[in-house]
């Protein structure tokens, strides 16, 4: 028999089994450990198929509970708090200023009485005090009517439809996390090269990704291609 037919494992008996996978003979007890390890490893792959799966099942049933959601409810929350509080303030400033002003306006009315009482008990009233008290009744009673509409308080307001609330809060799929081959083709497109280019890590070629520039080696992406595929 030619050598080439031996066994490729023990190398003594015949390669009387040929394995279109790997393209090697194999005696026959050899041949059945190499089919046994190569269902050796479905079984591994099944094996982490049904990891797969049960870890598949969690992230589903903790899809409720996401964190990136309890930020979102805690942004709408503290940012509810924060209107509140303004709106709160505001109230506050309005009643100070009203009280304020009617403060003021209990106080000359209570001086412009005061007046009139005296002069009715002392009988000296003169023309001047009736137009100078005159003044002042009026002067009074349109205080009281501003005071009353609050036309002296100006209200600033940004409506809530001015503000951007999309730029207040969204949501940005992470680019580290972005399809990496379409990222590669986008810069090789863009670089218009996709000669290989050496690597650091011993003679893996990988793709020259230079943006906009001639090939000088320089590496963008800086892995080699193993390194790319096994973080995929
Ligand atoms: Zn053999
Ligand atoms: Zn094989
Ligand atoms: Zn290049």
């Amino acid at each position: 028999m030619a050598s080439a037919n031996r066994c490729s494992v023990c190398k003594t008996r015949a390669g009387t089994c040929f394995c279109p996978g790997c393209k090697a003979y194999f005696c026959d007890d050899d041949f059945q450990n190499h089919r046994a390890s190569l269902f050796d490893e479905l079984n591994v792959l099944t094996s982490d198929r049904n990891d797969l799966h049960a870890q598949i099942n969690e992230v589903s049933s903790n899809m409720q509970t996401d964190k990136q959601l309890a930020k979102v409810d805690e942004w709408q929350r503290t940012t509810i708090e924060k209107v509140k509080q303004a709106a709160e303030s505001a109230r506050q400033q309005i009643m100070k200023i009203k009280n304020s002003k009617y403060e003021e306006i209990a106080k000359s009315f209570l001086a412009l009485s005061q007046e009139l009482d005296e002069l009715r008990e002392t009988k000296g009233i003169v023309e001047q005090d009736i137009v100078r008290l005159n003044q002042a009744a009026r002067k009074l009673s349109e205080d009281l009517k501003k005071c009353a509409q609050s036309s002296e308080i100006e209200l600033n307001v940004k409506q809530s439809d001015e503000i951007d609330w999309n730029r207040m809060i969204y949501v940005e799929k992470n680019s580290a996390f972005a399809d990496n081959q379409s990222q590669m083709n986008d810069k090789q497109r863009l670089s218009g090269c996709t000669s290989p280019t050496k690597l650091s890590c011993d003679g893996h070629t990988f793709p020259c990704l230079r943006l906009n520039s001639d090939c000088a080696n320089e590496l963008l992406f800086g892995k080699c291609s193993e390194e790319v595929s096994s973080n995929m």
